[in-house]
């Protein structure tokens, strides 16, 4: 009998009891709306920014409607314009390059290394060629590029730093917040990240102008005063009139369900980090799979993992995906030719222009993908691990490795 998994990869965790409870209150007194709020009272998505811009140690934070919107809305208020080019990873997920198109502006993509991090020579080569004065930096999967030499060689381009942190709230790079590197930093509380709203999503800065560009942009109308983690009103008196009104607010009812997520988040950032452990150490010795080494700079959020599979065609590794599959074990490849469920990759984005990427090819081409929701036990952790080492051991005896 071969082991099989049973556990859903994509169920994560109930909402808190407090956040369940406080949601209901925010039902029954009805003002849902930010701005909805009784005389000197602070709503709870104001607290939440408050909450949000402590945790993250930033001057100022902004919730918004998704991690999409919060990138969208970070470009205009750092001056993005359409036509404008904006660097961005070779290797991220579709919201980053679709926020870069929302504006109407170009993704210049910059090649991946092995490590999953943006290639920092790509990155010099690629501002010297592009002329971009945007870099839309995504930590994908939580992989964290030494943050200190990108920002040397921004900072010396004049290249302004936005930083895609849907994959890294909760992590730090030598104890400076994921997102706290760059003008803005830009996170989802969608469902599958790390702190659930459903939908969701926060800018934090410490910058006066681009902050209260922000605001006023995601829809604060002249209300911007109900705000608490904010600039002065003096810095609104500078913008409110070239400012426009792009409505993408969040709403009490989903800062009533965050805000005691915040709270437990470093706590639930050690239990993911454990199951991946779990994971990453039933990996270690299998032949011919490459698990990703992760800086130790970096304090990250281990709620998915990736391993790299190199040198077997495409076929192979459709039938190792669906080998394991078969076992309960869902895993997603980003070599696949066609985009498919949330995965897909730089050349299926056919609205960017087309560029070659020989490097990320050939390193999206092993590329194996894996949740790790935290309903999973350590136990099921190493079950997965056996799993996915048994069929990566079928792989590397049945076939031709290069
Ligand atoms: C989820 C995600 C986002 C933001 O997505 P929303 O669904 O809009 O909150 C941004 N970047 C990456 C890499 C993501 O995975």
């Amino acid at each position: 009998m071969q082991e099989k998994f049973t556990g859903s990869f994509t169920q994560q965790e109930p909402i808190p009891d407090a956040g369940i409870k406080a949601a209901m209150d925010v039902l029954h007194h009805g003002r849902l709306h930010r701005y909805n709020v009784a005389e000197g009272e602070l709503g709870e998505t104001a607290l939440l920014e408050q909450e949000f811009a402590a945790l993250t140690g930033a001057k100022y934070a902004l919730a918004v409607a998704s991690g999409g919107y919060a990138m969208g809305c970070a470009m205009r208020a750092v001056g993005v314009k359409a036509g404008d080019k904006v660097l961005s990873n070779g290797f991220t997920l579709a919201p980053v390059p679709g926020a870069i198109a929302s504006l109407g502006a170009e993704p210049v993509f910059v090649e991946v290394t092995d490590s999953l991090t943006i290639d920092l020579q790509d990155l010099q080569a690629k501002i010297a060629t592009s002329g971009a004065k945007t870099l839309l930096l995504s930590h994908m999967r939580g992989h964290l590029v030494d943050m200190d030499a990108l920002m040397a060689i921004c900072d010396a381009a004049g290249v302004q730093v936005i930083e895609d942190c849907a994959h890294t709230m909760g992590a730090s790079w030598r104890g400076t917040h994921s997102g706290r590197h760059g003008v803005v930093g830009c996170y989802s509380c969608q469902t599958y990240k790390h702190i659930n709203s459903g939908e969701g999503g926060f800018l934090v800065s410490d910058d006066d102008a681009v902050m209260a560009r922000a605001i006023m942009l995601s829809g604060s109308y002249m209300l911007y005063e109900r705000h608490a983690a904010s600039p002065p009103a003096a810095v609104f008196e500078r913008v409110k009139y070239d400012t426009p009104n792009i409505s993408g607010r969040m709403d009490n009812l989903r800062a009533a369900i965050l805000r005691p997520q915040l709270t437990t988040l470093d706590a639930q950032v050690d239990k993911w980090n454990a199951r991946y452990k779990a994971v990453e150490d039933g990996l270690r010795n299998c032949p011919g799979l490459h698990v990703i080494d992760r800086a130790p700079e970096g304090r990250f959020v281990g709620s998915s993992i990736q391993f790299r599979l190199p040198g077997y065609a495409p076929a192979q590794i459709e039938g190792f995906v669906q080998g394991c599959a078969g076992r309960g074990v869902e895993l997603k490849w980003f070599g696949a030719a066609e985009p498919k469920a949330f995965t897909s990759r730089y050349d299926s984005w056919r609205y960017a222009q087309k560029q070659a990427l020989p490097e990320t090819d050939r390193i999206l081409a092993g590329l194996i993908d894996m949740r790790l929701p935290l309903t999973f036990s350590e136990h099921d952790c190493k079950t997965i691990a056996r799993i996915i080492t048994d069929e990566a051991l079928t792989l590397s005896q049945t076939v031709a490795v290069e």
